[in-house]
């Protein structure tokens, strides 16, 4: 007899705006503008004088109705602006916090409008692993804004804002969080905050089981797709995180097939060959980890 142990992890993963703006003030409902921080993205969009409208939600209120844009000036120091409306909003947006409300672009092409992180291979990444992955259907609306973070307390702030099921470790056992995001300052192309890695900020509760993959590096410069896989899938493997810091569980090894540098090599592995693959301590330390991660 063979026992083995066998792990499912969910994963939500957010599709987010690649355009638009945060809101500057609160707007009030029946207003007939929003005041934007970055104007600049509006007037690309309407620089051609066709029809554009947006969407104006935050965390609780994701699915408003569209409305198209009147015009758009500057406004205030720049480059922060005012986008008229052609009808008023239906009800009124907050910003609680820097990450507060978002204006997001449409344009009637959902490829043009969203940014969605490559996963088409995960299973095959973890076929040595016993472990199967399956995204969450989602409750709420998936739509969050596509940006970049300054720091980590911005990113912290950003999934506290926006995921709502995030502090629950107990009521969610084995569900992370996959967010596509636009550029880190902090340090390269990915984050992961996993379950053995809480972090809390002053008056915040623990943040979990996040991982971020960003697909602009340097910023302004778009990561190859393949370049991007291999980093979501790093960064879920930074989920089975045994105890240390997210530095802690790189290594230098080779493949387990000598393939190709392990997977959690940060620097020295090949991101475009395609082959996500981990040394062979690796796939013993996810094969051991025990569920509830
Ligand atoms: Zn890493
Ligand atoms: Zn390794």
């Amino acid at each position: 007899m063979v026992l083995t142990a066998w792990k499912r992890v969910y994963y939500e993963m957010d599709t987010m705006y690649r355009r638009g703006s945060l809101l500057r003030h609160p707007a009030t409902a029946r207003l007939l503008w929003v005041d934007v921080q970055d104007v600049a993205p509006f007037v690309a969009a309407t620089a051609g004088g066709g029809v554009v409208q947006v969407r104006v939600f935050d965390e609780v209120n994701r699915e408003p109705a569209l409305i198209r844009i009147d015009r758009v000036e500057p406004l205030g120091p720049a480059p922060a602006g005012r986008v008229h409306l052609s009808s008023p909003l239906t009800q009124p947006y907050g910003i609680r916090n820097r990450r507060g409300a978002f204006v997001g672009i449409e344009t009637g092409v959902a490829a043009a409008d969203f940014f969605i992180p490559d996963t088409s291979a995960l299973p095959q990444t973890f076929d040595d692993t016993y472990v199967e992955w399956r995204e969450l259907s989602q409750r709420r609306s998936p739509r969050v804004p596509l940006l970049s973070a300054p720091d980590d307390p911005a990113l912290l702030e950003f999934a506290w804002t926006w995921f709502d099921n995030r502090a629950s470790a107990d009521a969610h056992r084995n569900v992370v969080y996959l967010v596509g995001a636009k550029f880190y300052a902090g340090d390269g192309v990915g984050a992961t905050w996993g379950a053995y890695r809480p972090v809390t900020p002053a008056n915040r509760p623990p943040q979990r089981n996040i991982s971020f993959a960003f697909n602009e590096w340097p910023m302004g410069t778009p990561l190859p797709a393949l370049s991007a896989r291999s980093t979501v899938h790093h960064e879920l493997i930074h989920q089975f995180d045994p105890g240390g810091d997210d530095a802690g569980y790189h290594d230098t090894e080779r493949a387990w097939d000598n393939s190709d540098q392990c997977l959690m090599d940060g620097a020295g592995r090949n991101r475009l060959d395609g082959m996500d693959e981990l040394c062979r301590e690796h796939l013993y330390q996810v094969r051991d980890k025990e569920d509830g991660l």
